[in-house]
């Protein structure tokens, strides 16, 4: 039986990793990479890499502040990308975009008339319909402002995800977030005002301190808004990001705080009418059915714009260059402002069949509902079970598959262990990838 070192190994939200990701020489022309690709049902993803503070937790794409003018001459960059991006897909087949979403960072760190530009980016130059299809948003308490938020919904939003951590002020500056739950309270109630139909909450356990107490205490004052989604992360400390842990507990013992508090609040949403849909998306069961999954499509083609942000083809996920450290963030940022020449894909990483394969397993199992073998069978003319026999038997062994169903899918205890489930299904070669790229 192989071994598992711990139920957090790493969250798995796209794979492969941008870590597996390698400077594309020649650069492709999008063009070429978007000719024969379907194209009507795109997602498309703006990612706006700014923050009031970096949260002690966070290794995503963002740096702090953004002085002299530096998000109007992203918007004009990201401006110009959209412009060669759109006219790289082409007007041969129809070119429809299915889901938006605007991500960071924090995109409500752009202010009211800001964000109405980077509204015109997505609607004028890539032709997404924001009042059509889902869009949403992620914001932060101080952010979320009247102003910012009048906008987002006049143009669209289906959904606004507030990153909340905790509503417990300690554990909030102990998560290196320090913010005050009056600002939270007041945050949420400007959201609830403009009648957004999806509230998401993001809520985080294992930070130094937390108890049950105060972890039921949080997961209350969020019900108490009866948000449409919650979302419960596990606490990780990345290399490279601020929160160096500062107490002595042993890495086992983190790890169990983690499960017990996994476990308790899963179990208290399950009880307060809510569904789960991974191990970390709870729905409420009568919220209405709009914004996207907790899924990430298997299928269907992606187009990031920003320089943090991915796209996706069937046979090639590309980017930009990625960091954690914050002075190569801004580097990386700097050039992508000065960037005249979009129209190729510079870092990246090809899918073939085994790692789509893998892709499109990684990604359904994660999911709570699993997957319908004869929907693999189908794209792929194999099963799960032949391709991966000996991942699929190791989750097996450990009780981690529901082996009451047809369907593929993980038992409570699987979910609960997503996180070591996602990591065993990476390829050798995308795993000697990532061990082989060094962190900046
Ligand atoms: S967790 Fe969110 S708000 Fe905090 S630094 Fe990261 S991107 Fe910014």
């Amino acid at each position: 039986m192989s071994e598992y070192r711990t139920p957090y190994e790493s969250y798995v939200y796209a794979y492969p990793h941008k870590t597996a990701y390698r400077p594309l020489r020649p650069r492709p022309a999008l063009s070429e990479l978007w000719a024969g690709e379907p194209k009507d049902a795109l997602s498309l993803y703006l990612h706006i890499p700014f923050c009031e503070v970096r949260c002690g937790f966070c290794n995503l794409f963002t740096r702090i502040g953004a002085p002299d003018g530096l998000t109007t001459r992203y918007l004009d960059a990201m401006d110009r990308q959209a412009t060669a991006v759109r006219e790289a897909l082409g007007d041969e087949g129809p070119v429809r975009f299915a889901t938006t979403a605007f991500g960071g960072g924090t995109p409500t760190f752009l202010t009211a008339a800001e964000l109405e530009r980077l509204c015109d980016i997505a609607e004028q130059r890539m032709g997404a319909d924001l009042r059509a299809v889902p869009l949403s948003v992620e914001a932060s308490p101080a952010t979320a402002t009247a102003d910012r938020l009048a906008v987002l919904a006049e143009r669209g939003t289906t959904r606004l995800s507030l990153g909340v951590q905790s509503f417990v002020d300690g554990e909030a500056r102990a998560a290196v977030r320090p913010q005050r739950r009056a600002d939270v309270e007041a945050a949420l109630a400007r959201i609830r005002e403009t009648r957004i139909p999806v509230l998401n909450i993001d809520l985080i356990y294992g930070i130094d301190g937390q108890t049950e107490h105060s972890w039921q205490h949080s997961l209350d004052a969020a019900l108490a808004w009866k948000p449409e989604e919650l979302y419960l992360y596990p606490l990780y400390v990345r290399p490279l990001t601020g929160l160096g842990r500062q107490s002595a507990t042993p890495a086992a013992e983190w790890d169990e705080q983690r499960l017990r508090l996994y476990r308790q609040g899963r179990d208290h949403l399950l009880a307060h009418g809510y569904e789960q849909v991974s191990m970390r998306m709870f729905r409420r069961t009568d919220a209405p059915a709009v914004g996207a999954d907790d899924y990430a499509c298997q299928t269907d083609g992606m187009i990031g714009l920003g320089c943090g942000a991915r796209s996706y083809t069937s046979s090639l996920h590309y980017s930009f260059d990625y960091a954690v450290d914050m002075r190569e963030i801004r580097t990386i940022i700097d050039t992508y402002i000065t960037t005249e020449d979009f129209a190729r894909a510079e870092v990246g990483r090809q899918i073939d069949g085994d790692e789509g394969r893998r892709r499109h397993l990684l990604q359904s199992l994660l999911q709570a509902e699993g997957m319908d073998p004869g929907d693999y069978r189908d794209r792929f003319g194999s099963t799960p079970a032949e391709d991966f026999p000996a991942e699929l038997a190791s989750f097996a062994e450990r009780g981690w598959l529901d082996e009451g169903t047809h369907r593929l899918r993980l038992s409570a205890e699987g979910l609960a262990h997503s996180d070591a489930v996602g990591p065993a299904l990476f390829s050798p070669r995308v795993r000697a990838a990532m061990a082989a790229y060094e962190l900046k």
